[in-house]
């Protein structure tokens, strides 16, 4: 029997699982001795190309929208001529072809991760990946096969987004990295295929030599190998409670929430259509967060009004509750490569967000004319991300009732398209009761109004401790958007990544807050949280608010009054 090595990544992907252990070994690639290492790499490029498309194809076919998404990006990167480029510069100064590519690829690597935008910076790992397909494809090798027999865990120096895309969830329960980041594209499909994972855990392939089994929490990042029967009862523990949890939630499902008598809508947060479907499974009350992005990513050229408008109105005809529609929120960490942007010291704190709509007025013209369209489908509702001030919410609302005139013209058939603010920034919050006037309806987004609150960039992995939405601060400022929104009849929602933590969720419940919008598969524990708690609840809430000075201590004043699973 091994001895048990217990081992602490970083959790990526939550779930756990234990099981036997496959480990993936970095295999030697020879080159073939090329006559023209120039004019098979040119050969070669287009190949690899057309098989990341079909890629990117059949994992859309098999709903999984973000690994086509990543393997989309991969595929135009293989057309771009850059990589091929620098190869063949290498190859001209004399390198050999396998030299030629590692240097070629290594320096736009390096060049691609310097870069301050995060966004870019994370592109670099599909340069590595477009240039190991391409290796791969010059040596006439397969990549690994991932299709073991048995269910098994993976443990791998490293994956592709493309292996990734094709792990069959049936035959891996889990897989561990050294490399990779939480929010790596690895780990987004990992999390999209349901597949639990740990990441950025170095040296585990060779820790696992010799091993047979092994037990991972997605969650924690702990990973151990050849557990004890003590790991294993604990682990299975977990799991249980998981599933307790989860059954307990199921319980909920299809009813509607509410607190202290008056209903609380749960609605889904969606990226792209398979969340759509999910959102309509988890029978939530409508999409409170559309986030529109993920047609303008990755991407040469920006998306027409009719992809814009299948969309939206797939969206409108799924749910009966308003779907809302937010409008691109491109800036930040989510720059667009066919937008002409200038280079920014403080990209979070620049043209993002409705700032970018005035210079772009084309581009915000065509999102709301096929958001208005869509609105003849079902109950649509426009959403402005990054308001600071009224005056940002009266251009849009003149601009977008100069394109229904036009839409009128055209005979279209179109809807109405109610129009609301997401409160990110806190002048926002602080003025919503004025601001009350012009808009149609409030949505809180915890993620930014945290990192603009707490002047902390919600990238930055060294600042996660101050990420805290229940900060006094930050729920001070939830608070005076309720009390702004409430003498005008306003609903104030959340839609940040907060209101899917059962306890910020019944404190925002507890606040006024009328509406929580989370991922689909949060929908009936949030139901059957919210529903749960006691009208009490709100006055601890606004006592600690009113002690607490920080998101720690503001939790252990409110614990004892809170009813959790
Ligand atoms: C938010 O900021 O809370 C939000 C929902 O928007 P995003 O995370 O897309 O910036
Ligand atoms: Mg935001």
């Amino acid at each position: 029997m091994n001895a048990r090595v217990g081992l602490q990544g970083i959790g990526a992907s939550p779930g756990v699982a234990h099981g036997p252990l496959v480990v993936l070994r970095d295999e030697v690639v020879e080159l073939p001795a090329f006559d023209y290492p120039s004019a098979a790499v040119a050969e070669a490029m287009p190949e690899v190309a057309a098989s990341l498309n079909a890629r990117a194809t059949s994992a859309t076919e098999r709903g999984q929208d973000e690994a086509g998404q990543v393997l989309q990006a991969q595929a135009l990167m293989a057309e771009d001529p850059m990589l091929a480029d620098a190869i063949d510069g290498h190859l001209s100064s004399g390198l050999s072809l396998a030299d030629a590519l590692q240097t070629a690829s290594d320096e736009l690597e390096a060049m691609l991760a310097s870069l301050p935008d995060p966004y870019l910076a994370a592109r670099s790992a599909d340069v590595a990946e477009v240039a190991t397909a391409l290796k791969l494809h010059l040596a006439g090798v397969e990549a690994s096969d991932l299709s073991f027999d048995e269910p098994s865990i993976l443990v791998a120096v490293t994956l592709t987004a493309a292996q990734t895309a094709d792990l069959d969830p049936e035959r891996v329960l889990g897989f561990v990295t050294e490399q990779g980041g939480p929010t790596s594209h690895v780990a987004i499909i990992a999390r999209s295929l349901g597949v639990p994972a740990v990441v950025a855990l170095d040296g585990v392939v060779a820790a696992a030599d010799g091993a047979a089994a092994a037990a991972l929490d997605g969650g924690s990042g702990e990973f151990i190998l050849d557990p004890n029967d003590d790991d294993k009862a604990d682990f299975a523990t977990r799991a249980e409670r998981a599933a307790k949890i989860a059954e307990w939630a199921a319980g909920a499902h299809g009813t509607k929430a509410s607190f202290d008598g008056a209903p609380i809508t749960v609605a889904s947060n969606v990226g792209n259509v398979s969340d759509i479907e999910d959102g309509v499974a988890a029978a939530a009350d409508g999409v409170g967060l559309f986030r529109t992005e993920f047609l303008f990513l990755d991407r040469s050229t920006p998306p027409t009004e009719e992809e814009q408008y299948a969309a939206y109105r797939a969206a409108a005809e799924g749910f009966e509750d308003p779907v809302v529609i937010r409008a691109f929120d491109i800036g930040g960490d989510k720059p667009a490569e066919f937008l002409d942007m200038d280079e920014e010291e403080n990209p979070f704190l620049g043209i993002r967000g409705v700032r970018l709509y005035e210079q772009f007025s084309e581009l915000f013209d065509t999102q709301v004319r096929a958001c208005l369209r869509s609105a003849a489908h079902g109950p649509v509702q426009l959403m402005i991300p990054m308001v600071a001030s009224a005056s940002e919410v009266r251009w849009v609302r003149t601009r977008v009732a100069e394109v229904r005139a036009a839409l009128v013209d055209e005979g279209a058939e179109i809807g109405d398209l109610p129009l609301g603010v997401m409160v990110e920034v806190p002048s926002l919050a602080l003025t919503s009761g004025a601001v009350a006037a012009e808009v149609d309806f409030f949505s809180i987004g915890t993620n930014d109004l945290t990192q603009y609150t707490l002047a902390a960039d919600r990238t930055h992995a060294a600042l996660g401790a101050l990420q805290d939405p229940l900060h006094p601060g930050v729920l001070a400022l939830c608070r005076a958007t309720v009390t702004g929104a409430a003498p005008a009849g306003r609903s104030v929602s959340v839609c940040g990544l907060a209101a899917a933590d059962p306890v910020a969720a019944s404190v925002f419940a507890a606040l006024g807050v009328d509406k929580l919008s989370v991922t689909p598969s949060a929908v009936n524990l949030i139901k059957a949280t919210v529903s749960e708690q006691k009208p009490e609840l709100r006055t601890r809430v606004l006592a600690a608010l009113a002690e607490a000075t920080d998101g720690a201590e503001f939790r252990e004043m409110i614990l004892d009054e809170l009813i959790l699973p």
